[in-house]
């Protein structure tokens, strides 16, 4: 290793190093100048008495002349910097110096050599005192005084043993002894001296360590944007920053010493900090606690605060330490936010309540317009021009229709009311109902439709809303393909758990910018004018299929056609049982089998045209029946006749269609079946229905259908 080089080590280590080295060199003036006075008072008291005046002078020359050299290197040593009297060469010649003066001291006893005793035991005494005097200069590394004392003293004690006489003898032991004692002191001292510097540079590290912190602690008080607040068991405020100053408006000299509830909080929040306090005094910190305060001014602020008590010496509370952040600035803009949003959801349930009343009024008329078209298609006496314009009456009405369930089903989204019924659904029962709704649209559009009526498998969904979400599909790829085109709807595992189910169609397709609105509801994309659409089916199916846990998309190319598919849980590998029955669809064969059994029906129904559909729609199956316009006139009838079936409107003056079936019911007439017409479609119509009483719930425009099947079902 290259002795020249500073030591390397740690901080602590370097520091004791160059402690000892300055402790080392720094006594030197002093032990000098002292050597060069004892030597001078020895030469002089000697002079005359020695064996060999010649070998006196030598002594005193070498004596000088190490002492000379080693000032030299003294004075050198202390015009050095820190880090180079690190450099191990100073330990080295200090180490080297020393042991040259021990061993010129051990010298004396042999140059100096008196004949006469007492100048003899001079010499010793003189001796005796440097090795003492070294103690206190040289100890501060163990190893020197070593190296001071063992050639001074070993070549003494050697000179006391060559002189044969008791006196000596006895000297040269006790000198022994003396060395011994002075060797383990100088050994004590050191391992004092290394502890000292020890504890000297900790003590300093850690007193420039707290010195720091101090500095930093002050830095970060001033200029942090936290209120820092502290204040005693009395609440009276004992440190006060300048962000406290800035958020509450008291300067630090005011608030000192006020009472910290007085000046930062507002009436409002009393119950609140009150609270707080009672947490503190359970020893709890408390963590962003938000708190509407006050600042000089009056103004109210709020600010964040995150308190902890203090504690003294047997854990008692002596005060509290608190921070505090201004969000007034945040909290408002929340405020604004919750403002805004309820203002959105106001105007929303505003539109959607629109949209229902407007639909459900919509119903009204519709049935009439329906319900009598349906019954003019009956009527043979028609010409074939007139059963044309009919049928056309019929198309625009059953679009209209169209429209107003779908508004009202996004109406019903948007407000949350739509339930949907989760189930098992066999793809085959679906696919198979389906076809059967699609396929004449498909034939009138001249267009060939692939629908495998056979797979297997099943999809999580609600039966009738997967439904309408694929005839939305298949009746878009119908109408927006081209001449003699194709549809096919197919499904297909993933391994995601998933079945895709898609509508692919021969088309003219969509283009890339058309395709980011296709779910935007009442957006058409330019879609031809003698095409018939309302624009919203993609919308509704879209919220469905999500609402089914489940993904909408589309693939398109301009001029090839389109695929839509939906993706939802299932499994196309397991065979299903079917569970729901293909429906009946009107025909002129049921229609033409009218019933010709006598039945005694009574109708209550306050609207005039609708009285005239209904009454036409019971003659048109073949049956009688009485009409009334109320649900007292209803009650009044009923005490004198009796009738198999009441086929009731649910909204109706003086008694409403509920409170009748009620009122029938409290009678104790349980058996008569009563049957409820309605223009709301929601479920929750029907239920309500029941709950009075009513036994079933046909919604209106009414189909004459559905009135055959009902009537049937009930009166046999
Ligand atoms: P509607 O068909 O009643 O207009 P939709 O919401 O079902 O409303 O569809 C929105 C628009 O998307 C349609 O008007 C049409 O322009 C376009 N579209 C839907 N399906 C297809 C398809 N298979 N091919 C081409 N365009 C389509």
């Amino acid at each position: 290793m290259d002795s020249s080089k500073p030591n390397s080590g740690n901080p602590l280590s370097q520091h004791i190093r160059l402690e000892e080295i300055r402790l080392l060199y720094g006594g030197t003036p002093f032990s000098y100048t002292a050597s060069v006075v004892i030597a001078l008072i020895i030469y002089s008291v000697l002079l005359d008495h020695v064996a060999s005046q010649q070998n006196l002078n030598i002594w005193l020359s070498i004596i000088l002349g190490v002492l000379f050299v080693r000032s030299i290197d003294s004075y050198r040593f202390a015009k050095r910097t820190q880090q180079q009297q690190l450099d191990n060469s100073w330990r080295i010649r200090f180490f080297i110096g020393t042991g040259v003066a021990g061993f010129c001291w051990g010298l004396l006893p042999w140059l100096g050599y008196s004949a006469e005793i007492e100048y003899f035991s001079f010499i010793l005494v003189c001796l005796v005192g440097v090795v003492a005097g070294s103690l206190s200069t040289l100890s501060y590394r163990w190893e020197t005084l070593a190296l001071f004392l063992l050639p001074a003293s070993v070549l003494l004690i050697l000179r006391l043993l060559v002189e044969d006489k008791d006196f000596f003898t006895a000297t040269s032991f006790v000198l022994l002894v003396f060395i011994f004692f002075s060797l383990s002191a100088g050994k004590k001292i050191f391992n004092n001296t290394q502890q000292n510097i020890r504890l000297r540079f900790e003590a300093d590290s850690r007193e420039q360590a707290i010195e720091l912190m101090h500095q930093k602690q002050a830095l970060h008080l001033q200029n942090t944007p936290l209120a820092i607040i502290e204040f005693d068991i009395e609440l009276n405020v004992t440190e006060w920053n300048t962000a406290a100053e800035n958020i509450f408006g008291y300067s630090h000299d005011e608030a000192i010493g006020d009472n910290i509830m007085r000046l930062v909080l507002s009436r409002d929040s009393s119950i609140e900090a009150e609270k707080l306090w009672q947490r503190l005094l359970n020893y709890e910190a408390v963590t962003g606690s938000v708190i509407e305060n006050k600042t000089k001014s009056k103004q109210t602020i709020y600010c964040e605060w995150f308190v902890t008590p203090l504690t003294g010496d047997e854990n008692e509370i002596v005060g509290i330490a608190a921070m505090a952040l201004d969000i007034t600035d945040k909290k408002q803009n929340e405020l604004a936010i919750i403002k805004s949003k309820e203002e959105a959801e106001k105007a929303n349930q505003a539109k959607s309540d629109f949209l229902s009343s407007m639909s459900h009024e919509l119903r009204t008329p519709l049935n009439a317009i329906l319900g009598f078209t349906q019954l003019l298609k009956y009527e043979k006496s028609l010409t074939e021009k007139q059963q044309s314009h009919i049928s056309e009456i019929s198309n625009a009405g059953n679009l209209l229709l169209e429209l107003v369930n779908q508004i009202l089903d996004l109406a019903r989204i948007e407000k949350g009311h739509l339930q949907l019924s989760m189930e098992k659904v066999a793809l085959a029962d679906c696919f198979k109902e389906v076809r059967a709704m699609i396929s004449p649209l498909a034939e009138k559009n001249d267009l060939s439709l692939d629908i495998n009526i056979e797979a297997d498998g099943y999809v999580i969904a609600d039966y009738t809303r997967l439904k309408q979400v694929m005839l939305n599909l298949l009746s878009n790829a119908i109408k927006y393909n081209v001449e003699h085109g194709s549809v096919c709807l197919k499904a297909l595992q993933k391994e995601d758990g998933l079945v895709r189910i898609s509508v692919i169609d021969s088309g003219k397709g969509i283009s890339q910018e058309q395709l980011q609105e296709i779910f935007l509801p009442f957006n058409r994309l330019n879609a031809a004018s003698n095409i018939e659409g309302t624009g919203i089916g993609l919308s509704i199916s879209k919220q469905l299929v999500e609402m089914m846990n489940g993904n909408i998309g589309v693939h398109s190319t301009v001029n090839e056609g389109s695929e839509f598919w939906i993706e939802l849980a299932g499994n196309l590998n397991v065979e299903i049982t079917s569970k729901h029955e293909e429906q009946a669809s009107l025909n002129e064969q049921t229609l033409a089998s009218k019933s010709d059994a006598k039945h005694n029906i009574l109708v209550a129904e306050d609207n005039p045209t609708n009285q005239t559909l209904i009454m036409s729609q019971l003659e048109a199956l073949g049956y009688t029946a009485e009409l009334v316009e109320n649900g007292q006139e209803a009650l009044n009838k009923m005490v004198n006749n009796d009738y198999q079936l009441l086929l009731t409107d649910c909204n109706m003056p003086l008694v409403d269609g509920y409170k009748l079936a009620q009122m029938i019911r409290e009678r104790g007439n349980h058996s008569l079946p009563i049957v409820a017409l309605t223009a709301d479609a929601f479920p929750e119509k029907k239920a309500e229905c029941l709950k009075a009483g009513m036994n079933d719930h046909i919604t209106k425009p009414v189909d004459l259908q559905t009135l055959k099947d009902t009537l049937e079902k009930y009166l046999g």
